[in-house]
């Protein structure tokens, strides 16, 4: 899950990375009030997980508190590549002499971190990245170690940091490992980390990703998490402990395995360029124990997908026998009732596969088309997603 920027700041002040004041504010009032609290010269920003917003006119320099007013008037309610603004971050100004760039994220390829520094913050990285490469310096973390000061003074260094600011650039840089690795994050980006003019560092924008996977151990990212942005059909299928991901298609696919799902992804994508280009709706692996509740629920899931014109549900039966998943579509379809308005395409194969068809057979529901072979399961859900 990416974090907005104010949790960011949040988590980085609890890590004692240094941050300005920031309030968080949904109406103009409310950025008002929070900029007479700052007092001085304030900065409106659009809290939306996506960068770029400075250039999109998403961060504004606000005087006093009745320009924090206007400005967050201004941004409230905009769209940012997509993203609405729903709040803005009211941040006391920052007296700005340098703007640098850090980065520490997940390096699947190498099983490693990387981090990234440059004395170049502030523009886009990606740029900096591609026309002068050599001013990003990129030092490898290892997980072992995680970034400690030895390796903060190899970045420092690296990146070419003025000597006199090398100590306190590397201290910063700790912290913001500790985040990294405390809060099981993927990705821990400060752009800019500014130098002020009082010689003081400052973490200014922070971009974290934390890791889903570790939510058991992190009790505290549940409170992180925006209804508003999360997709309704992934929260209900999370509520029911479903492996569902949305895809943007009109053929709901249900299957046990994640290899199998993935690879019934492609067969119907690669049917659907006969049928118009139907193509998967969703990703969703009931696992092995396919019982009829799991049916049920993931078919429910999936019918409430407004995209879905039909479903194909491809099952290879393991420990999980084909006579006790056709059972669990039967049950399902009774437990559905008038609910389930869409037809399904159901192959079996593996252990037990002719007692599950045979239940399947006897059932005889009007929705329900038998298929033999994957190929042919996903040709003929292509087909009726296209009708
Ligand atoms: P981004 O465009 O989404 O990355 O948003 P940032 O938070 O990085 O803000 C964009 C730019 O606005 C920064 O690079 C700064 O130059 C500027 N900015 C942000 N906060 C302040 C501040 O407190 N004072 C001043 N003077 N400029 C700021
Ligand atoms: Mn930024």
């Amino acid at each position: 899950m990416d974090l907005y920027e104010y949790q960011a700041r949040d988590l980085f002040e609890a890590h004692g990375v240094p941050v300005l004041a920031g309030i968080v504010a949904e109406t103009p009032e409310e950025a008002k009030a929070a900029a007479e609290k700052l007092g001085g010269v304030t900065v409106v920003k659009a809290q939306v997980k996506v960068g770029g917003r400075g250039k999109a006119g998403g961060v504004k320099v606000a005087k006093n508190a009745d320009e924090a007013y206007e400005y967050a008037k201004e941004i409230l309610g905009m769209d940012i590549k997509g993203h609405t603004v729903h709040q803005v971050m009211i941040a006391e100004g920052a007296d700005i002499k340098e703007e640098y760039y850090f980065s520490i994220l997940l390096d699947r390829a190498n099983r490693s971190y990387l981090a990234m520094a440059s004395v170049e913050g502030g523009m886009d990285i990606e740029q900096l990245a591609e026309e002068r490469p050599d001013d990003l310096a990129r030092v490898e973390v290892s997980p072992s170690t995680g970034l400690n000061r030895e390796v903060a003074d190899k970045i420092v260094a690296e990146a070419k940091f003025a000597e006199d600011l090398r100590d306190k650039v590397a201290e910063v840089l700790v912290k913001l490992g500790d985040v990294y690795v405390k809060e099981d994050a993927t990705l821990v980006e400060v752009n800019p980390l500014v130098l002020t003019g009082e010689g003081n560092l400052i973490a200014l924008d922070g971009k974290v990703t934390v890791d889903d996977n570790a939510d058991f151990r992190q009790p505290g990212h549940a409170e992180l998490v925006d209804e508003r942005t999360e997709n309704p059909l992934e929260a209900k299928a999370e509520a029911k402990g479903l492996n569902y991901v949305k895809l943007d298609g009109n053929v709901g696919i249900i299957g046990n395995g994640a290899g199998l799902v993935m690879s019934t992804l492609d067969v119907v994508a690669y049917a659907g360029e006969n049928h118009g280009g139907a193509s998967p709706a969703n990703f969703l692996d009931i696992g092995g124990g396919a019982d009829a509740q799991i049916m049920a629920d993931g078919l429910d899931v999936i019918l409430g997908d407004a995209d879905v014109n039909s479903v194909f549900v491809n099952v290879f039966g393991g420990i999980t026998a084909c006579d006790e998943v056709a059972g669990g579509i039967v049950k399902a379809l009774e437990i559905l009732g008038d609910s389930a308005t869409k037809p399904l395409v159901v192959r079996l194969d593996g252990n037990k596969v002719d007692e599950g068809r045979a239940i399947l057979a006897k059932a005889n529901h009007p929705l329900v088309t038998l298929a033999s072979t994957m190929d042919e399961g996903a040709d003929k859900a292509a087909e009726l997603a296209n009708k």
